[in-house]
């Protein structure tokens, strides 16, 4: 039976370390259904022969362990050793994640009034097209920069992470809202409850 005559769904994305993740345990503690996009590049890479294969002749068996599972440390050391290596791996792998993610979401769309695809690849996969509401979260440079290597990342790896992104600017073009994160995880909640409340009056 479905219980929800119409889903929002709404599509979550923002520059590396801007708050994607916290947003999203926020949403999911309000009755969201969340679609991790990271989550299920993961399973897919893990759980597709078909892909482990086209992986395996990509970059070649030494991806597998002794007994012929996938060894995921061995391939990010071969794949993301140059801008090639990434480009090869994500054109294998994206096809499969995208299927996934929307299999996911019209599952979810069943029975949750809000379905969040998170996603910090919503824009370059032009998913932003496809959802009904695009909530971009965003925080200055230096404060995303502090996030990360608080998370354990080295200074020089999360600038380079930040540099292979989309500009800023191209987040705010194609959002519907901006949601900053520039303060603590209390302020970053009520304003999401309070955007909450204005484009889905029924969730609050
Ligand atoms: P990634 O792109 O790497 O997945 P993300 O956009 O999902 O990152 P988060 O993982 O939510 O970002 O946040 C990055 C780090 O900053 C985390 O360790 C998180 O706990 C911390 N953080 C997020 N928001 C705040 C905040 N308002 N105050 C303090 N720390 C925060």
């Amino acid at each position: 039976m479905c219980l929800i005559d119409i889903a929002m769904v709404i599509g979550l994305t923002g520059q590396i370390g801007a708050g994607k993740t916290t947003v999203a345990n926020i949403l999911r503690k309000l009755g969201a259904r969340i679609i991790d996009a990271d989550l299920i590049g993961r399973q897919v890479v893990d759980n597709s022969a078909a892909l482990l294969k086209k992986l395996t002749r990509a970059f070649g068996p030494e991806i597998l362990d002794s007994s012929g599972k996938l060894d995921r440390r061995r391939l990010a050391a071969l794949a993301f050793a140059s801008e090639a290596g990434k480009r090869k791996l994500n054109d294998l792998v994206h096809p499969y994640l995208l299927r996934e993610l929307r299999a996911q979401r019209r599952a979810a769309e069943k029975d949750h009034a809000l379905v969040v695809i998170d996603a910090a690849l919503l824009l370059f996969w032009e998913m932003d097209e496809e959802v009904d509401y695009v909530l971009v979260v965003h925080a200055g440079e230096k404060r995303r920069l502090e996030r990360l290597t608080g998370r354990g990342i080295s200074p020089r790896d999360a600038r380079s992470r930040q540099r292979a992104q989309l500009p800023f600017k191209e987040f705010q073009k194609r959002a519907d809202h901006v949601l900053m994160n520039h303060r603590d995880p209390a302020d970053l909640e009520r304003r999401l409850r309070k955007l909450l409340a204005r484009i889905i009056p029924a969730i609050n």
